[in-house]
């Protein structure tokens, strides 16, 4: 088996992926292949054929040469990787007309396409260029990158010597019907006892692991779930505990997702443990669109809260709103817009409904605005966030999403969460403890990342908290990378 062919061995669900860009049906790959695909070395360059019925494909690519030997094969992989999933993306744009708005990307993080291009000393305008010709990414999403890289090259920038916490809270009132998390409807309350007990146990054995492993606390992001579904003796007891354990947190963030969930006590308790931020999520200021999705709270309350919020002197309100929602239409997105303008969040977070095998809605038969309506909706997001002065600071993009768009947080000048930036670029350590959470190492110079992720079911948490505990300690004291 040559280099290349070895590259593009496991490539199959990336090129799945790239024909259901272009909603091609899964038959395409069923045998007997009606596809043909050549990959083959010639002299220094990489050549993959794609042909199918009439049309074809045909892309060539030098065979990347790097001085040090430890990353050659990684970029040889990669580069093989892209060109075999480009030339796919132009016979399939050959086959159905469609420009996809990211054009050939399909992966989580565009960024990192940008921020690879300006780290090779390109301007932002060839950085553009370049992702406008060798991706066919449309010039206004190019642009945004180019934007967004602006940002977080002004933030502080991810250093080895950092690490980010993450603490999920896995309950919620109701569950909504996009929901693909793990977490569960609070009940009668009777897990709760049990799993503070649990995560108090984990965060007082795993805080001194950033000491230990030599480095200092960055950002702490506080999530789930709804951390405000908590009974107000135990959001007091999460917060004091995060302030004893975790004192130097640069930027401390609370979802406070559900505002249905929020007391003044709640809000005047996040206020005196000095949290910088948290966010409260209408998702839509449409009552008939709340029900439809099974949040039981109404837009009035989604006001009251900001009022209350306000009122507590809270500095930082993030909103997050999504697009596409079933039942709307541009007249309901642009109604949640004007709200977002009174409500004058300090961040705004645009997602497009993405809906995952593992939630309800995929279930039911809810009726969806289209690809075309949904990107009139991303674009509406983006004009609002401009009018309040805010600047797109972080983007992903998930899969089976609306219009194949994304999710963009944007943010007042000052105000960008570097923990969102930090978790969507991957750049920085994680510890994540509770429920569900995914603690991550980096290892910047093999250019990887290991795991070490806690049970998501929250009795098996409970029950298995110190192996969770054993995993994170193996996680970040080892010396020497065990993939190497
Ligand atoms: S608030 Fe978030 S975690 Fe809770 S059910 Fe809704 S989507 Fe899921």
């Amino acid at each position: 088996m040559t280099e290349l062919q070895a590259a593009l061995e496991t490539i199959h669900p990336e090129l799945l992926a790239m024909t259901r860009l272009f909603g091609l049906p899964d038959a395409f790959w069923d045998p007997p292949a009606r596809y043909v695909l050549r990959a083959e070395e010639l002299s220094g360059s990489y050549r993959i054929t794609f042909g199918f019925d009439q049309l074809s494909a045909e892309r060539t690519l030098p065979v990347p040469s790097e001085a040090d030997p430890r990353v050659q094969h990684l970029h040889r992989r990669r580069a093989a990787r892209r060109l075999c999933k480009q030339t796919l993306y132009d016979l399939c744009r050959k086959m159905t007309g469609i420009h996809p708005p990211w054009g050939s990307l399909t992966g989580v993080r565009p960024t990192h396409l940008m921020l690879e291009a300006l780290g090779e000393g390109l301007s932002p305008e060839a950085a553009v260029e370049r992702l406008v010709r060798d991706y066919d990414v449309t010039l206004p999403k190019a642009q945004l990158l180019a934007e967004i890289a602006a940002v977080q090259r002004l933030l502080p920038a991810p250093d080895d010597a950092f690490m980010d916490v993450y603490i999920g809270i896995p309950f919620c009132t109701t569950r909504c019907a996009y929901c693909s998390f793990s977490s569960g409807e609070i009940g009668d309350g009777r897990l709760v006892p049990p799993y503070m007990d649990a995560l108090e146990h984990e965060i007082r054995s795993c805080a001194s692991l950033i000491a230990e492993s030599g480095r200092s606390l960055r950002a702490l992001y506080v999530g789930g779930g709804t951390p405000t579904a908590l009974p107000e003796k135990d959001f007091r007891r999460l917060l004091s505990l995060i302030r004893e354990c975790f004192p130097s947190a640069c930027e401390t963030t609370v979802e406070a997702g559900r505002p249905d969930t929020l007391t003044r006590e709640k809000l005047r308790a996040i206020r005196e443990a000095e949290i910088s931020r948290i966010s409260i999520n209408p998702q839509t200021m449409n009552d008939r669109t709340l029900q439809i999705i099974g949040r039981a709270h109404t837009a009035r309350q989604v006001v009251e809260a900001y009022a209350l919020a306000r009122e507590e002197g809270l500095p930082h309100i993030n909103m997050d709103v999504i697009a596409g929602l079933p039942g709307e239409g541009e007249a309901e997105f642009t109604h949640t817009m004007e709200e977002a303008l009174r409500l004058h969040p300090e961040s705004l977070t645009v997602h497009t409904l993405a809906i995952k095998r593992s939630s309800r809605m995929s279930l039911e038969n809810a009726p969806l605005p289209d690809g075309e309506m949904t990107a009139r909706m991303v674009s509406l997001g983006l004009e609002t966030a401009r009018t309040l002065g805010m600047v797109p600071y972080y983007l992903y993009r998930q899969k089976y999403m609306a219009g194949n768009l994304e999710n963009t947080g944007y943010a007042l000048p000052g105000h960008a969460c570097l923990y969102n930036v930090d978790m969507m670029e991957e750049t920085s350590h994680i510890l994540a403890l509770g429920a569900g959470g995914i603690s991550k190492r980096i290892w910047p110079d093999e250019g990887h990342i290991t795991r070490a992720p806690n049970v998501a079911n929250i009795r098996e948490y409970i029950l298995r908290v110190d192996e969770m505990i054993r995993c994170k300690k193996d996680l970040f004291l080892q010396a020497a990378d065990p993939e190497k």
